[in-house]
């Protein structure tokens, strides 16, 4: 409406500007002056301290006034009218801040007359407001646009408690995997020093047997051409054991190097078995095996490498030999079923566990209790076996019982 400037906190040399303005507003502000001396004082106060401030102060019930102190001490005052102050000066600068998120409102407090507001809403939607600095009398208030606050805290909590539970979730599953790999580390190195104390063992018993009858013949101490002939087939024997083991350690190390070549021929797989049942009966009837080979001669030639399947056969009766307590009976069958030809080793020992059943094929694996234990062995056998069988495109099936014994099958389409 007007400025005023006087020289002195009691209002000496009061100018009024515009100057048209009559002598009522002088009277006014002459009134005002010695009513509000006190807030001069602390204006002034301020001052001296080197602080410049504004102070409201109600003049009318329709009008505001601004009091401060200029930098000549003189004191100044402006009056405007709030309602038009907030509607021409306000709005353009609370639209710009209440952007699209949130509404702002000016309004009288205990009215619900709202002056003005960024968007239309309710007043009891208000929840955070504040008076305004300068017009004290009236309240600036805030909420969110279509959302309350207590929606967007909700959902926040409700975000960040989501949030939480995944990264609680991560870091378990963190310490699991840290967890497993430790515990595969310790496995590993246990099956790699068994291995070296399993591997050692199988050559040593042979080379030992052979050094033991080789020094015994040099020696001219055996008599009869019965018992030489005993020392060398012993000697042969263990000759040939020890080249199986450096054998089944060599092929499983090119195996593991991806070197391996297959040299696929058609062949008949009763030939090979005949072959292999030939081989080892004598000395599995001599070790007191009940050992029996059954052919099937209506089964087609198949096209595999002879020597890896006679290999993981085998490797098969080897097994069935070794883990053969009381009952020393051994089946090689031959047959087909459903687009298969098959050979099986059916054994009557001791059996594998339902839950070992699953590992026996894993490189290294042993089974670490009772009779296994005290049989000696890789763990090589039936991982070379599987991967044998693999490379021809076939399957291998196991039944087994413990205590009743095994039946490993290895089946090879027909093409
Ligand atoms: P190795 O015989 O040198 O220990 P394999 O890979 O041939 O290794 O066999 C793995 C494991 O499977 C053996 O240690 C044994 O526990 C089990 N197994 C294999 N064949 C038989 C079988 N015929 N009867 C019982 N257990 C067997």
């Amino acid at each position: 409406n007007y400025v005023f400037i006087a020289d002195g906190p009691d209002g000496s040399n009061l100018r009024i500007y515009p100057e048209q303005k009559g002598s009522s507003e002088k009277e006014t502000v002459t009134g005002l002056l010695s009513s509000k001396q006190e807030v001069i004082k602390k204006l002034y106060d301020y001052k001296k301290n080197g602080y410049l401030k504004l102070e409201p102060v109600d003049i009318s019930p329709a009008n505001t006034m601004a009091l401060f102190i200029l930098n000549d001490n003189s004191l100044c005052g402006v009056s405007f009218n709030p309602v038009v102050f907030i509607n021409q000066l306000l709005n353009s600068k609370m639209q710009s801040i209440a952007g699209n998120e949130f509404i702002l409102a000016v309004y009288k407090p205990g009215t619900n007359n709202i002056i003005l507001s960024t968007s239309p809403v309710d007043i009891r939607e208000i929840k955070q407001m504040k008076s305004l600095w300068l017009i004290p009398q009236y309240n600036l208030g805030i909420t969110l646009k279509g959302e309350t606050i207590e929606e967007l805290v909700k959902a926040r909590s409700t975000r960040n408690l989501i949030l939480i539970v995944g990264i609680a979730l991560l870091i378990f599953a963190g310490i699991w995997l840290v967890f497993r790999n430790i515990k595969k580390e310790i496995q590993l190195a246990q099956i790699k020093s068994d291995f070296v104390s399993n591997v050692s063992h199988e050559l040593r018993t042979p080379l030992s047997l052979i050094s033991m009858f080789a020094e015994t013949l040099e020696m001219g101490r055996v008599k009869t051409e019965e018992k030489k002939n005993e020392y060398y087939s012993i000697i042969h024997s263990e000759t040939s054991r020890l080249s199986n083991i450096v054998n089944k350690v060599l092929n499983f190390s090119k195996m593991e190097a991806g070197k391996r070549t297959y040299h696929f021929e058609p062949v008949d797989l009763n030939e090979i078995s005949d072959k292999i049942f030939n081989t080892y009966c004598f000395h599995l009837q001599n070790h007191g095996f009940a050992f029996n080979f059954t052919p099937d001669k209506e089964i087609p030639k198949l096209n595999l490498d002879p020597d890896a399947i006679s290999e993981a056969i085998v490797n098969l009766i080897d097994n069935a030999v070794k883990y053969s307590e009381n009952t020393k009976a051994i089946n090689l069958r031959i047959g087909s079923e459903n687009g298969f030809v098959f050979v099986e080793v059916e054994d009557k020992g001791i059996g594998i566990s339902e839950s070992d059943q699953k590992k026996i094929f894993d490189k290294f694996f042993r089974v670490s209790s009772g009779y296994v234990h005290n049989t000696k062995g890789t763990g090589l056998g039936l991982s070379l076996v599987k991967q044998i069988v693999q490379a021809h495109k076939g399957k291998i099936k196991l039944i087994s019982s413990v205590g009743k014994g095994s039946c490993f099958k290895l089946l090879f389409p027909v093409e």
